[in-house]
């Protein structure tokens, strides 16, 4: 029996794929690679010392996803494939629906046809809004997302527990990621981001790495410590560990199971710029702009769930994630 990742050659897929293997489960890779590279799954095989098996397709590709699924037995899905660049779903609103859901209903239709009822979504805090809460817990209610891209996830996870209530031969576990930064500690795979970098993380490696001059602080006068947003940045190698928790949960037919993927603590901006500056002994540039328009104050995770129900808990600190991060660009410059 073979998980299916789609998306699995992407940053947080690449990374869940070398802890499946590692962890003795077999699984097969679809990827468009729209926002990856091929080579992120031989660095993976280079790791594992295991042959990963890959489809070049699209989770809109129904013609793709039956030949998958008849030539692998698939009981278990995690679903990565996705656009995620916040700005560009403002842009092109038609194409984060069409590919995000509607890919994701298309690969939906061709898992219950094979009976593999079985999945795990990649949601996000951003499905919270501005939070009623701090920490936020799985019960807070939904927000309002700013952007396409947000709602997707939004729309997804309603449309997930809809399908599991009609049908409850289905599992669905939905993980709301919190910031997922760092990379694999050997440097060999990490986050690829094609043009300029949205995300913080991405933003500050490349200034280290001298192909930005600088980075943008959006905002000083949020209601934070120090002025600046604060979030709950998570190592990706612990994220995609929980996944192989989540993979776990679904072999318990646990209907549907949310949970946030956090750490629970809350950095600023400023305080991830100076824990990357004297772990890794480098001076980033910065000055402070305007606030980023969508954006929140504060964002972090109440981790209790997932320790409780999913036996999971984030092992690495906010260093480890800074060095981490450091030591892919830089040994990576160009990405793949
Ligand atoms: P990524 O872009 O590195 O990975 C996504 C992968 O999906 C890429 O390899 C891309 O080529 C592939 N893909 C996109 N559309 C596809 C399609 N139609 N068919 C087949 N493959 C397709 O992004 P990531 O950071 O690894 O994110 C993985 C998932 O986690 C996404 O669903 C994303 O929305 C979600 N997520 C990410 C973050 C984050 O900060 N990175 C936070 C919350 C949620
Ligand atoms: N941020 C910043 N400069 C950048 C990118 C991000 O100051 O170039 C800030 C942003 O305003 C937020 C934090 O860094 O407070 C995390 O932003 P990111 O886009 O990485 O994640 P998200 O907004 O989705 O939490």
């Amino acid at each position: 029996m073979s998980i299916l990742l789609t998306g699995g050659a992407g940053f947080i897929g690449s990374h869940t794929l070398v802890e499946l293997l590692n962890g003795g489960y077999d699984a097969v890779v679809m990827d468009n690679y729209s926002n990856s590279s091929p080579k992120a799954l031989e660095r993976v095989e280079e790791l594992t010392g295991k042959k990963v098996k890959s489809y070049t397709a699209d989770i809109s590709d129904r013609e793709a996803l039956e030949k998958i699924f008849s030539e692998n037995d698939i009981k278990e899905v995690i679903n990565f494939a996705s656009l995620k660049s916040v700005g560009e779903s403002v842009e092109k609103p038609w194409e984060y629906y069409s590919n995000n859901i509607g890919g994701t209903l298309t690969l939906l239709d061709v898992m219950r046809k094979h009976g593999a009822k079985n999945f795990v979504f990649s949601s996000s805090a951003t499905v919270y809004g501005d939070p009623a809460e701090i920490p936020i817990k799985e019960n807070c209610p939904k927000g309002t997302c700013t952007n396409p891209y947000g709602w997707t996830k939004w729309m997804l996870e309603q449309i997930l527990i809809d399908m599991q209530k009609a049908d409850p031969e289905w599992n669905m576990v939905i993980l709301r990621y919190f910031n997922p930064i760092g990379a694999h500690k050997s440097g060999r795979i990490g986050e690829n981001p094609k043009g300029r970098p949205n995300n913080l993380m991405p933003y500050i490696t490349q200034v280290a790495v001298g192909k930005l001059p600088e980075l943008g602080i959006f905002g000083n006068d949020y209601d934070t410590p120090d002025g600046t947003g604060v979030r709950d940045y998570i190592h990706v190698v612990d994220l995609a560990r929980a996944h192989v928790k989540a993979i776990d949960k679904l072999r318990e037919n646990p209907g549907c199971f949310i949970c946030n993927i956090g750490t629970g603590q809350g950095y600023s901006v400023l305080e991830l710029v100076n824990t990357f500056q004297k772990v890794n002994d480098i001076k980033i540039p910065y000055s402070i702009k305007p606030r980023r328009a969508g954006d929140i104050a504060t964002c972090y995770a109440s981790p209790e769930k997932a320790e409780k129900e999913l036996g999971w808990k984030a092992e690495y600190g906010i260093e480890d994630m800074c060095r981490d991060s450091w030591n892919w660009q830089k040994n990576n410059p160009e990405g793949y």
